[in-house]
């Protein structure tokens, strides 16, 4: 991959805090990447970091094979968009829009001219004239990105944008940012600690777990190959179950039940103390009983409707609760609560981490 935005061995503490770790990744010119993970865990501060607005305490970031730690964050050429709004009050959404080309002295035809294109890219045109205060969080987001893209910076970078804006409006603006992305080219690199949104946006994600780096892939490696529980919890619903390792070349395992499996994907994760059975709720079916090795006869101990599918929670021997999505085709009667039911699961879309 030629690499366009590289982040080298970074790390940063507060006052002997690490908050960043090893951090190293490589970003391509007009990617859409997403720092995605939990809160507190060094999404943001690798962020500024890259802005300028945070000296890290080692390691480098590099831009087209060249360090930028030495240039200051106003000569960086990236652009920011923070969760306030950070509109000035006592101007309109034109001048808000026009103010990185007046501070940089830019000729007043040109600065029209970009403003007006800025207005038509996120849809302001009719509230050109108006003030922050008379807007909506979203559209006052809208201005905040426009802002950010008047004097097209090679790099966006968002910080959790969108959270202070309700979920219907969230996707709205989500929209608005796949547009811009779009139309413009830009690389853009988004914080987020909402997996939905991750996935909606994203070309890759970088998922983030205590100020290190945990996985890096598109949204379905990350969906579909989880490199560790704690990926596969973050990312997704998921099932866990104990198991024991028989034979790990031919993925073979012993369930709590007693029965074995084979043809299980094994993963080196590093973060479980005991062997643990991922399996996704998409991933169970009802199958008739005694059907196979890779089943679990159980009950129905709750549901609910979902649109297209069921949610099912089915009770295990063992004390396990599965959960499962079944979809909905209406030609046949669902399993009710209380039913006694077969589950059965697909060993190769499984994983064992250990
Ligand atoms: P995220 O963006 O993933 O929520 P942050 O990068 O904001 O995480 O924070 C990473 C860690 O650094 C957290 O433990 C946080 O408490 C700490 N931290 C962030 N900013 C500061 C600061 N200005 N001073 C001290 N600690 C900070």
């Amino acid at each position: 991959m030629t690499a366009f935005l590289s982040i080298r061995n970074l790390h940063k503490s507060y006052h002997g805090n690490v908050a960043v770790q090893n951090v190293s990744l490589d970003i391509r010119k007009g990617e859409f990447v997403t720092f995605l993970g939990p809160s507190g865990s060094g999404k943001s501060t690798t962020l500024y970091v890259i802005a300028g607005l945070m000296e890290p305490t080692g390691g480098d970031v590099l831009v087209n094979g060249r360090t930028i730690l030495d240039v200051p964050s106003n000569h960086r050429n990236i652009g920011m968009v923070f969760q306030k709004y950070t509109l000035f009050p006592n101007m309109t959404v034109r001048e808000n829009i026009a103010f990185p080309l007046v501070v940089r002295k830019r000729p007043r035809d040109e600065i029209e001219a970009r403003t007006n294109e800025m207005l038509r890219l996120v849809r302001m045109e009719q509230l050109a004239g108006r003030y922050p205060a008379q807007m909506s969080g979203g559209q006052q987001q809208r201005v905040a990105i426009a802002r950010a893209m008047v004097y097209e910076p090679e790099i966006l970078l968002m910080d959790e944008p969108l959270s202070a804006l309700d979920k219907k409006l969230r996707e709205e603006i989500q929209g608005e940012i796949k547009r811009v992305h779009e139309r413009t080219g830009v690389t853009i690199l988004y914080v987020t600690h909402d997996q939905e949104e991750a996935l909606r946006l994203s070309d890759r994600i970088i998922l983030f777990n205590t100020g290190r780096v945990e996985q890096i892939g598109t949204c379905t490696d990350l969906y579909t190959s989880p490199r560790s529980r704690f990926a596969g919890q973050f990312l997704g619903n998921s099932n866990f179950m104990p198991v024991e390792i028989m034979d790990a070349a031919a993925g073979t395992i012993r369930l709590p039940g007693g029965a074995c499996v084979e043809n299980v994907r094994i993963c080196d994760s590093g973060d479980v103390d005991h062997p643990l059975l991922m399996m996704r709720p998409e991933d169970l079916t009802f199958r008739k009983a005694g059907d196979c090795a890779c089943s679990f006869d159980g009950q129905v101990r709750s549901s609910y409707f979902l649109g297209n599918v069921m949610n099912y929670e089915i009770g295990i021997p063992g004390d396990y609760t599965l959960t499962m999505r079944v979809y909905i085709d209406g030609t046949e009667h669902p399993p009710q609560t209380g039913d006694r039911v077969s589950v059965g699961w697909l060993p190769h879309k499984a994983i064992v981490f250990r």
